[in-house]
């Protein structure tokens, strides 16, 4: 049953352009297939998280992260009474505009497009998520994009800076950009997108972490969160060994926080009487962790930050990863003609760059670079997972 919060496609603000409906399907369900069917949805196959693409098999890419993040939602959406398509929709489409091996390469992409013009807004790959599904996407005869509706790319468009949400003011008459100068929140299901995100890649990068060899199961020891689940799985099962203590560990840790997103939003929901979908957008962010469970995923955030995201071995091969890509923006920069198939239209070359670097799996930014500059970079070696 959805709740009377629930985002309602019946009353939603609409597409862009405007469309003949499409039934059975409603607008939110039509959207999820849309995404599913796009270029750069396929594409999330082949980009990375934090592990490239060619370091094995068995880690996450945008893909997987993104069904994950997409499972995880409607889970806690379907406790919740609130609107599943919209959940999906939002979920898969939410890394859609990530640059190619994970944050190392849109943060070279950000000082690339900043070096070149500082009040431009750079490069943000949620706002980029929004241009690929407003834009870039290339199928249909009467406009550019996939023409979703409002609901999905504002829950697409998880944070703006001021400067990206003043070009959209001026330059977008949907208003898809606003809360962020109002400061409002976002639907109730773009709310939980984002929660689910974050509840999604504290686990996985802790899983893919462990596997890789990068973090021992001891470390997770120092962790509160982990720790009273790793010792519930070891008492209850004391024989067990191996890659099973962490998938017990791991899927305990998810359980735990997806009661506690449940249980933390009834009573906001409740504390803040909130009747409407446009009710939730007024108030501050109702769906949430308690307090105690927000320190705790703080502190797990942290901890893969220190031990992660900034091993040497991870350091190591980001800084080939950012190498790569401002070496690809000098040379598409110097000679767009290398582009291929790219029609510059309206924007700067600059721009036209940066949406086309952002549009590549790891596997094409690597041959284009070798392709472009006749060199292959030596990446350093790393253990492989075994399972
Ligand atoms: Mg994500």
């Amino acid at each position: 049953m959805r709740a009377p919060y629930a985002s309602d496609p019946a009353i939603s603000r609409g597409r862009r352009h405007a469309e003949a409906a499409s039934p059975p399907r409603d607008d939110f369900q039509r959207d999820r297939d849309r995404i599913v069917h796009s270029t750069a949805f396929r594409r999330l196959v082949y980009k990375t998280q934090v592990f490239l693409n060619h370091e094995g098999d068995l880690f996450r890419t945008r893909m997987t992260h993104s069904l994950e993040v997409a499972q995880l939602g409607r889970s806690i959406g379907r406790a919740l009474g609130l609107n599943e398509d919209l959940i999906e929709a939002v979920a898969l489409a939410h890394d859609l505009g990530h640059t190619p091996f994970g944050h190392a390469g849109q943060d070279a992409l950000h000082e690339c497009m900043s070096a070149i013009d500082p009040d431009g807004g750079g490069f943000e790959h949620n706002f980029q998520s929004l241009r690929v599904v407003d834009r870039l996407e290339e199928r249909y005869a009467s406009f550019d994009g996939l023409n979703l509706t409002f609901e999905t790319r504002e829950g697409i468009l998880k944070h703006c800076s001021r400067a990206n949400a003043q070009w959209l003011a001026a330059n977008d008459p949907t208003g898809v950009g606003q809360r962020f100068l109002d400061r409002t929140q976002p639907s109730l299901e773009a709310q939980l997108c984002n929660l689910a995100d974050e509840i999604a890649y504290n686990a996985h990068d802790i899983d893919d972490g462990v596997r890789s060899g990068l973090l021992a199961l001891e470390q997770l020891e120092a962790l509160p969160l982990v720790r009273g689940h790793l010792d519930e799985v070891r008492r209850a099962h004391p024989a067990l060994t191996g890659r099973r203590v962490l998938f017990e560990t791991l899927r305990r840790l998810l359980s735990q926080q997806v009661y506690d997103v449940i249980d933390s939003t009834r009573a906001s929901l409740a504390s803040q009487r909130i009747a409407t979908a446009d009710d939730a957008r007024q108030a501050p962010v109702l769906v949430r962790f308690s307090a105690e469970m927000r320190r705790l995923a703080d502190e797990v955030q942290r901890f893969l930050r220190a031990n992660l995201y900034r091993h040497p071995q991870v350091v190591a091969t980001t800084d080939v990863a950012r190498e790569v890509i401002r070496e690809l923006f000098s040379a598409y920069a110097a000679e767009p003609a290398q582009m291929r198939s790219q029609q510059l239209g309206d924007r700067s070359t600059s721009r036209a760059v940066a949406d086309y670097i952002a549009g590549m799996t790891d596997r094409f930014a690597l041959q284009e670079h070798a392709r472009l500059t006749g060199r292959r970079l030596a990446w350093p070696q790393r253990p492989r997972a075994d399972d």
